[in-house]
């Protein structure tokens, strides 16, 4: 099947220009000016086309306020709440998630069930649970509980072992729970060693809950490439961060989403921690941004969820170009990069001959104004229509 009247919007060159795809067997085949007479097409009467969103920091099993996990919560209630979400995430434009801490490794089963074509879903890179030592930031959310390297290695391999794709840590605490502060490490360099030691034996990456520079510095050493938050990182950390094969993602919907946390039943701590700390995370951010960082589109909420009117990864990206980051960044930080820190950028993430076809488009340039990502109004999985809003409006 041919798409045809799309203006493709090339993310490298940050342009559009008029064009047809062809589609075959969930690939994208090749891009012409036109289609040849006869073909079956598609008509998106001058969408602009773009890859499938990729948004890398998602909890599909999450609750909210996070004080009502119940950590031996029956499975399919985890099962049936994530995906719901995973649902809702794929229909909003979201055609890849990468999970980064789930209560009973909920991830890989509806990984696995999705794959089995039980029901649709993102494509999801699964972590399963996230490694916490006993009082650290993961406390009391069905994380993998270790003290010591022997024991974080014994961890880390449980999860792979149970079919993880990557490794999650807490190297810092966080904003969520009442007393804790993100500047303050929770691991040591031996800890966060065994688990960058488990993930390259197994031929993958860890990813790094991570407040503040000084624990970042310190993974950074031991050999971590994929990092979250950011809440305070000083100039040379940035320049450090800057590294080919680093990626960050700024999260900045934490600490700017006041509503949809009061929507969700947040306690005051978590909203009073988030609004204390969202001036140092955007210059922080910005600090990121002016040293050239690789970032990636992380909610950190599920990446469908409303907030104030757009979807999570739509608000995140509006943060992201509101700190600073030019408009073909921001498109490309919830692309390409995403699916380069994922591992997955030579078959996702692009709108080119060979790459795997999920596509989204939007009635506006989304060159011209951010807000056009709030007008997703088709999107495709593997070469399914799985939404197309003005089908039979014209
Ligand atoms: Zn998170």
């Amino acid at each position: 099947m041919w798409l045809t009247d799309v203006r493709l919007v090339d993310l490298d060159l940050g342009a559009h220009a008029a064009a047809a795809v062809h589609v075959v067997d969930g690939r994208i085949d090749r891009i012409a000016d036109a289609p040849p007479p006869e073909a079956p097409t598609l008509d998106l009467g001058g969408r602009f086309l773009l890859p499938g969103i990729v948004t890398v920091h998602t909890h599909l099993s999450i609750v909210f306020p996070f004080s009502d996990t119940d950590e031996d919560e029956d499975r399919a209630l985890t099962a049936l709440r994530s995906a719901e979400r995973a649902h809702a995430a794929l229909f909003a434009g979201a055609t890849t998630v990468r999970c980064i801490h789930e209560q009973h490794r909920i991830d890989i089963t509806v990984r696995d069930a999705a794959r089995r074509g039980w029901f649709r879903a993102p494509r999801i890179l699964a972590g399963g649970r996230a490694l916490s030592t006993p009082d650290g930031h993961g406390q009391g959310t069905g994380s993998a509980y270790a003290k010591g390297a022997d024991a974080f290695y014994a961890a880390a391999v449980a999860e792979l072992e149970a079919g993880a794709d990557h490794l999650k840590i807490f190297i810092t605490g966080g904003l969520a729970h009442a007393g804790e502060r993100p500047e303050v490490p929770e691991m040591t360099d031996a800890e966060i060693g065994a688990v960058v030691r488990a993930a390259t034996e197994a031929g993958t990456y860890v990813v790094a809950h991570a407040g503040h520079h000084a624990a970042i510095r310190q993974a950074l050493d031991q050999g971590v490439t994929s990092f979250e938050h950011a809440y305070v990182v000083d100039e040379a950390t940035a320049s450090l961060l800057a590294r080919p094969g680093i990626f960050v993602s700024p999260t900045l919907s934490v600490t700017r989403s006041e509503s949809w946390m009061r929507a969700n039943h947040f306690e005051e701590h978590s909203i009073a921690n988030a609004k204390a700390a969202s001036g140092e995370h955007l210059a922080s951010i910005q600090r990121l941004i002016a040293a050239g960082v690789t970032l990636t589109n992380g909610t950190d909420y599920p990446p469908g969820d409303d907030c104030d009117g757009v979807p999570a990864f739509v608000a995140e990206m509006g943060f992201m170009h509101g700190a600073g980051l030019s408009l073909r960044d921001t498109l490309r930080s919830a692309t390409v990069n995403g699916a380069a820190v994922c591992r997955i950028d030579d078959e996702v993430g692009r709108v080119a001959p060979g790459y795997v076809a999920d596509l989204i488009a939007v009635d506006d340039d989304p060159l011209a104004d951010i807000a056009a990502m709030a007008g997703i109004s088709f999107v495709m999985q593997d070469g399914v229509v799985l939404r197309d809003d003005r089908k039979g409006m014209r």
